[in-house]
């Protein structure tokens, strides 16, 4: 395993980890399609072993987190892979606010038996450090989607816990580049691969990495027999997404917080969460916490739902699409997906890419305005 050398910086890193050192070798990490190794060498099956294009992706994420990497399937895939890791009847605290994805697979378990499910505001510092005394697993998203809340890592992953508990972070939205989880003292850290680090909408991958030895081994143990397994084309098209993560985040992060000042001054929009502008409520630990603010968006129009689809199909530039993350702006209705009627009927989530920032506001006003001339009743 390449370690991260302590003289550069991560942008570093992104571009140079995870390539052949020896002469003669491709500059590039290698597309390695193998299920099976020739014996001898240490290396006998890609589901046991790993594949030198899986490892490339977890030596660059591993590095920049300063831990040890698995490479997953999906996102899901290295989440389920942590809550696998649970006693029969643990006690699991999750955010009121989180990816919906893993509050499904939380809830099926408890009703399934395995474990119970505690909810907590994401901002309730005080109600997670009293977590961390009873739960086996707490679960934290940060900033949280889609309502963008920042939870006060530093101070949760600090806390006394219950011996042998887990504090596991799903770093998605912030990335490594934006948040440290295991430097606070979190013992895993997840990406969805999926969303920035591939950066391109055209991949499924997950990455947990974590400091501590035993979880490393479970988790590749767990992945060996789930069968949770990253495709070959997929880890390639991470590695390769991930060379350009900080350019494209640095870019999309910019346009995002020129979004949010100028619809936090749009007549028609009645509330902007985004963590960077000074009225979101966890904007203090935002800036205390994370190097950056992010990509995502979320707001909140007048006139409801249904105006809310109008601006949704309005937009151009912005693509009416689901996930987030790509080097192209996506928007949608949060509350139209199955497991998210609790959220306010016209929140939209703005996914925002690198596309210039004035074009993509004009789109978005642009498709504003459209959508409030148009005869709702037609
Ligand atoms: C997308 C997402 C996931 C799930 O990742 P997949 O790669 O889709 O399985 C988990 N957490 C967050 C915050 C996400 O945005």
């Amino acid at each position: 395993m390449e370690t991260f050398p302590p003289q550069i910086k991560p942008e570093s890193w992104l571009v140079s980890a995870g390539r052949a050192a020896e002469p003669g070798a491709p500059l590039n990490v290698p597309l390695v399609p193998a299920s099976n190794f020739l014996l001898g060498a240490g290396r006998s099956y890609a589901r046991d072993d790993g594949t030198p294009t899986w490892e490339a992706l977890e030596d660059i994420i591993g590095g920049l987190e300063a831990g040890k990497a698995v490479a997953f399937a999906s996102g899901m895939a290295a989440i389920a892979a942590v809550f696998e890791q649970l006693p029969t009847g643990a006690v699991v605290a999750l955010p009121d606010d989180c990816y919906q994805g893993v509050v499904g697979l939380a809830m099926a378990g408890a009703e399934r038996g395995r474990w119970s499910v505690q909810r907590l505001p994401v901002d309730d510092t005080e109600g997670w450090i009293r977590a961390c005394r009873v739960a086996d697993l707490i679960w934290l998203e940060s900033p949280s989607n889609p309502l963008l809340a920042v939870a006060d890592l530093e101070a949760i992953c600090a806390a006394p816990r219950k011996p042998g508990a887990v504090v596991a972070v799903d770093n998605t939205f912030a990335t490594p580049l934006n948040q440290q989880p295991l430097d606070f003292g979190a013992t895993v850290s997840i990406q969805s691969a999926t969303k920035l680090i591939g950066g391109h909408s055209d991949l499924l991958a997950g990455v947990a990495t974590t400091r501590d030895d035993a979880l490393w081994h479970a988790l590749r143990r767990s992945r060996e027999l789930t069968g949770a397994t990253p495709g070959v084309l997929e880890a390639f098209l991470a590695v390769r997404g991930a060379r350009t993560l900080a350019l494209r985040l640095q870019r999309a992060q910019e346009n995002a917080m020129r979004l949010a000042e100028r619809l936090a001054r749009h007549p028609l929009v009645t509330c902007v969460r985004y963590p960077g502008l000074p009225s979101h409520p966890t904007h203090a630990v935002a800036k205390r916490l994370l190097k950056g603010f992010g990509t995502i968006i979320s707001f909140d129009l007048r006139g409801g739902a249904e105006f809310a689809d109008r601006v949704c199909r309005h937009v151009r530039l912005i693509r009416h699409a689901t996930s987030l993350g790509g080097v192209e702006s996506t928007m949608e209705r949060r509350a139209a997906i199955p497991g998210q009627e609790h959220l306010p009927p016209s929140l939209l989530r703005l996914s925002v890419g690198i596309e210039d920032a004035d074009d993509l506001w004009a789109d978005l006003d642009g498709a504003i305005r459209a959508a409030a001339t148009t005869d709702p009743a037609r």
